[in-house]
């Protein structure tokens, strides 16, 4: 059975996708937490980043320099925060690994 972010990859399910590669898609979180809230998921099926190994390396830096990018394209200033729960304790609520990009108000420190 696939996870939600495969069935929005796959195009079954409805996304606003900002960008998409043969690695990783884009989407707007359906449920924002700040005027910018991006998710950023590899097309492969990580279910969280504890379970990543090492042959995920290159998806991994992938990711993490595609929100870089995507933050300077879209003019964030250089100011945003990247998110990763890890778990069900932690927040995590879809299985397929996935950055937060979330910007356009203050961040504070430390997040709840
Ligand atoms: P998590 O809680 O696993 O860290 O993050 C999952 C995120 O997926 C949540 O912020 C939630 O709002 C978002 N989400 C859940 N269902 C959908 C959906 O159908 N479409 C989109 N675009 N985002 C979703």
């Amino acid at each position: 059975t696939l996870t939600l972010f495969e069935k929005i990859i796959n195009k079954e399910i409805p996304a606003d996708i900002i960008y998409e590669d043969e690695i990783s898609i884009v989407i707007k979180d359906i449920s924002p937490q700040a005027p910018t809230h991006l998710l950023i998921i590899p097309k492969k099926v990580i279910p969280k980043l504890s379970d990543a190994s090492k042959e995920d390396k290159d998806i991994l830096g992938h990711l993490m320099l595609l929100a870089g990018r995507i933050a300077e394209e879209l003019g964030l200033d250089e100011t945003f925060r990247l998110v990763v729960n890890n778990g069900a304790a932690a927040g995590q609520s879809v299985f397929h690994l996935h950055l937060h990009l979330l910007s356009g108000r203050p961040l504070n420190w430390p997040p709840g």
